[in-house]
């Protein structure tokens, strides 16, 4: 290394080899250098790692890295020795040499990047160790794993506060969630609460094309959005297996070149997808998401979930995967009331205790928000992120607008007929309590002398269906977990039902029924 310290922009080139900061790196990293607490926000793929290892290297000492996957440790301490730089691991992955390089290299004075893995900050050597070795800023990669309302908590992670005030030195941390909860937790955990200086970049993707449409045949819609962009690369994800392999076999039937991936089918099998996928022009893969962690094809033209998925996170992540050259994409997601009762069981029926799972319907709403958004997709997207600087043009709902309409009284006989059933039922017969049908079922238990007996029939049953759904969508009533299919009124729905709020549905969803797909594998 040269005595004048190279600049940040010289040294971009000359160890990382790029020639220009991505949008956002160089105000961080001007800030990390200028000895700042931050914490910087970017989508997975955005050039994180550069904001802190390029910093590392212009000042004086070690800079420690906190990061939770080993895997994730050695590949940048790999490229970073590669590169020529001074860099090293202490995990249990070690082999003794690489462990004894590092203690050589401390020893030396010559070592400026130290990886370490959160479990070890649980030994008390560890602090002492780095403070005599002259660590001068902490780094904290997925900084989220501070949260424990998150699904990445990781206990150790708590103990980075305490390591920031014992070693006096500045912190940067860096995460691709965002959400205002965990960022908040961030702060208080890592920073004691002093909002340190905070970077949002990256989010938006202006070359995908967002839609969402209410499943009405969903295995048409599938094969329709595909046919219409027909021997270009696409990923369709499933939720299930099963419907992966049913749904290839669709798309080949219609002429496409198409293949299933999921995590229950042999690495090697697994392996020749990839690879058909990477190499092949126009190949279609239906997958689970067991798809695209390793997927590297820019020219991805479009996505499609034929299932909702679980959170705006995954959501993002997963149509992210299309369009990384920049040049446009599609994406489409297909939503029914099947899949919020699928993923609200699902949050139920799991181990998490009571309030994690209360922030995992938190975060379904806002994915079920962004499905039956009432305005601009991308701009209630990055909203989410905390991005509200956003223009757009490149939505459904900015090429259409939805049309809305007041449904409150409707919404209020649905809640009615809820109650009246003491939370018991679910849509069918709710239904046909709303639309008078004197079915056996009803006339057994004396629906029909309840005074919303036959109040619905303004609206035919697939619209009925549709306003289940929204309501669900907004969280106005949710699957009983106790009884399968029944519906609960939440909170969110007692101001309506007291004639203290409105509210707004959209018609267009609306003539969408909530049809069964036609279950054949
Ligand atoms: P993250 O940690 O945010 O997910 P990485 O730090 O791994 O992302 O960076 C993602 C990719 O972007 C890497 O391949 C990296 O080499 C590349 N990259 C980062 N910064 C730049 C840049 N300024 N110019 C070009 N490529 C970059
Ligand atoms: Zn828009």
């Amino acid at each position: 290394m040269p005595h004048t310290t190279p600049s940040p922009t010289e040294l971009l080139a000359s160890v990382f080899g790029f020639s220009a900061f991505r949008p956002g790196q160089k105000d961080i990293v001007d800030a990390v250098l200028g000895g700042k607490n931050t914490l910087a926000i970017m989508p997975t793929g955005g050039g994180k790692s550069l904001c802190f290892q390029l910093p590392a290297l212009c000042r004086e000492g070690i800079t420690v890295v906190i990061s939770p996957l080993i895997a994730l440790m050695r590949d940048q301490v790999r490229a970073l020795q590669e590169a020529g730089v001074v860099a090293g691991a202490l995990t249990s992955g070690n082999t003794e040499e690489e462990t004894d390089a590092v203690w050589n290299a401390i020893e030396a004075g010559t070592l400026k990047l130290l990886y370490i893995a959160p479990e070890r900050l649980a030994s008390s050597g560890t602090e002492r160790m780095l403070k005599r070795a002259g660590c001068n800023l902490i780094a904290v990669d997925e900084a989220h794993c501070v949260s424990q309302w998150g699904h990445d908590f990781r206990p150790d992670y708590l103990r980075i506060g305490e390591l920031r005030k014992t070693l006096d030195v500045p912190l940067a941390a860096f995460t691709a969630t965002a959400d205002a909860e965990t960022r908040e937790e961030i702060v208080t955990r890592l920073f004691d609460g002093t909002p340190p200086e905070t970077f949002l970049h990256g989010f938006d993707r202006p070359n995908l094309t967002l839609a969402f449409a209410a499943k009405d045949s969903p295995r048409n819609q599938i094969l329709g959005f595909a046919a219409a962009r027909k021997g270009q690369s696409g990923i369709v994800y499933c939720g299930t297996r099963n419907k992966t392999e049913s749904l290839a076999r669709a798309l080949r039937e219609a002429g496409h070149s198409a293949c299933h991936y999921h995590g229950g089918m042999e690495a090697d099998d697994r392996r020749i997808v990839e690879r058909r996928f990477q190499a092949e022009d126009g190949l279609i893969v239906v997958a689970t998401i067991a798809f695209g962690m390793g997927i590297d094809k820019p020219d991805i033209r479009w996505v499609a979930h034929a299932d909702l998925p679980k959170s705006v996170e995954a959501y993002y992540q997963e149509i992210g995967r299309a369009g990384r050259d920049g040049a446009p994409a599609d994406t489409l997601t297909l939503y029914g009331s099947d899949d919020i009762r699928f993923r609200r069981q699902q949050i139920d029926e799991g181990l998490a205790p009571p309030e994690m799972k209360f922030a995992d319907h938190a975060r379904l709403n806002a994915l079920l928000g962004l499905a039956e958004a009432h305005e601009c997709r991308r701009k209630s997207l990055l909203a989410y992120f905390g991005d509200t600087e956003v223009t757009c043009g490149n939505c459904d709902l900015c090429e259409t607008p939805p049309d809305l309409f007041d449904a409150t009284t409707s919404v209020r006989k649905a809640l009615s007929a809820i109650l009246r059933t003491d939370e018991r039922f679910g849509a069918g017969h709710l239904i046909d309590i709303l639309l008078g049908n004197a079915t056996d079922r009803i006339c057994q238990r004396g629906h029909d002398a309840l005074p919303t007996f036959g109040v619905g029939q303004e609206h035919s049953k697939p619209i009925w269906q549709a306003i289940f759904r929204q309501m669900m969508g907004q969280d106005l009533i949710r699957p009983d977990p106790e009884r399968h299919g029944a519906f609960r009124m939440t909170q969110a729905a007692r101001p309506i039902l007291r004639g203290e709020a409105n509210i707004t549905l959209r018609r267009d969803t609306l003539k969408t029924a909530d049809r069964r797909p036609a279950v054949k594998a």
